[in-house]
């Protein structure tokens, strides 16, 4: 059988599925190829669930202004459609003079980025969560905590209600360059297919390089080499659940936000994630590593868990640009006409704020096809 469409999109995580819940009108044909059984199998389902504030990340960067924007707007989405969420808030504690000195700079940059933020008192401090311990600490009133599932059925449920099609168990394993768009070649259970497209949307994920290098685009000259890197939870037991109140976060001192609490909707506590580099995918979690969540910040900070109330739960794995020791690294949304590549976008290294900046990506790749279609 033979297809053309006007866009296809690679990939049904939570970006996949907020793009063609954006793009998809009537008047175009939108196909979404997915490799898995169903949407959403791979980091979309297995993370934090956190709305974040936008406070990490440089300012003026695509990370800090589509976490912002992605904000307001997930919260707005999650309201007006019944889809559960909380905007409970989290405190970042500092338990040394160091990590008290490093939530100062963090302050400032969250400010910059133009995120409300207050430092906390100590009074302060024990009045919202009477139960941790540290030297100082911010408070984010804006983070908050959506249901992600409940979030991506939503999406595509819109993408569907609106024209879009979705193919499971769809591979894509070929992208070549034709006159009037790409011919993309697919693998299922039973067959090898192919079909065209005049614009073509890479939301990867996990394999956004793998795609990319099939487009022919060199992706070690590029910067767009995805790292893996793994995060294991823990599920905290005995009713600890209880003696907290909203999210709390240790000060980053690496890449990392660091290993923190996690709530989720229906008020489960878990502690991670606890990352680290991997070369496979493989999400049993090695509890092995469990020591090192005895000396995590987050532990001196909540010093009522024990280790022994800690239970390997989940893992997720991310898609990072940056390689080990390697420093901040932007996402890469972009339109690769001047690789030559006229309609096809790239996004690569959406790891996190990629949940709670998907809406914001979805509207500002929604501009860059406008452009490529009414050209
Ligand atoms: C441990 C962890 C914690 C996180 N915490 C948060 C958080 O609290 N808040 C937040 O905002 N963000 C968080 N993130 C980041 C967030 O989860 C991601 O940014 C987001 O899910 C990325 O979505 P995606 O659609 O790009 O990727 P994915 O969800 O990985 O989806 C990519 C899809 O592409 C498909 N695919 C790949 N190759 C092909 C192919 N060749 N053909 C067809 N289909 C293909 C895959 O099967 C997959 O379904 C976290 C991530 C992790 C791993």
């Amino acid at each position: 059988m033979s297809y053309t469409a006007d866009i296809t999109i690679i990939g049904a995580g939570v970006i996949g599925l907020a793009i063609a819940s954006e793009v998809a009108r009537d008047d175009r044909e939108v196909y979404l190829l997915e490799k898995n059984e169903t949407f959403g199998q791979e980091q979309s389902s297995r993370n934090s669930e956190v709305i974040h504030a936008g406070i990490y990340y440089e300012t003026g960067s695509l990370k800090a202004r589509m976490c912002l924007e992605g904000n307001g707007l997930l919260n707005e989405l999650c309201t007006k459609n019944g889809i559960a969420h909380n905007k409970c808030g989290k405190i970042i504690v500092a338990t040394t003079a160091v990590e008290a000195e490093e939530l100062e700079k963090l302050y400032r940059r969250g400010k910059n980025n133009g995120v409300p933020l207050k430092m906390l008192s100590r009074r302060e401090m024990s009045q919202l969560e009477p139960n941790m311990k540290g030297i100082a600490a911010l408070f984010s009133p804006t983070t908050g905590i959506v249901d992600s599932y409940a979030l991506m059925r939503h999406l595509l449920g819109k993408a569907q209600s609106n024209g879009a099609r979705i193919a499971y168990k769809t591979k894509v394993i070929g992208i070549e360059r034709i006159s009037n768009g790409y011919e993309l070649r697919m693998e299922n259970a039973s067959s090898d297919f192919s079909f065209t497209s005049r614009v073509v949307i890479n939301c990867a994920g996990l394999y956004s390089d793998k795609v990319a290098e099939m487009a022919g685009i060199n992706v070690e000259k590029a910067n767009y080499r995805i790292h893996w890197c793994k995060g294991e939870y823990y599920s905290v037991s005995g009713g600890k659940n209880k003696l907290v109140n909203r999210l709390i976060y240790p000060v980053p001192m690496s890449i990392s936000v660091g290993a923190h609490v996690c709530l989720d909707v229906n008020g489960r506590l878990r502690l991670g994630p606890l990352f680290y580099y991997v070369d496979e995918v493989n999400y049993k979690v090695d509890d092995s590593r469990k020591k090192a969540f005895g000396e995590s910040s987050i532990m001196k900070a909540l010093p009522f868990i024990e280790p022994s109330d800690l239970d390997p739960e989940t893992s997720g794995i991310m898609a990072m640009l940056q390689g080990q020791g390697e420093g901040f690294q932007d996402f890469v949304i972009r339109h690769e006409y001047d690789r030559g590549l006229p309609g096809f976008i790239n996004l690569v290294g959406i790891e996190s704020p990629g949940l709670t900046s998907s809406p914001a990506i979805a509207r500002y790749v929604s501009h860059l096809v406008n452009e490529i279609l009414e050209s």
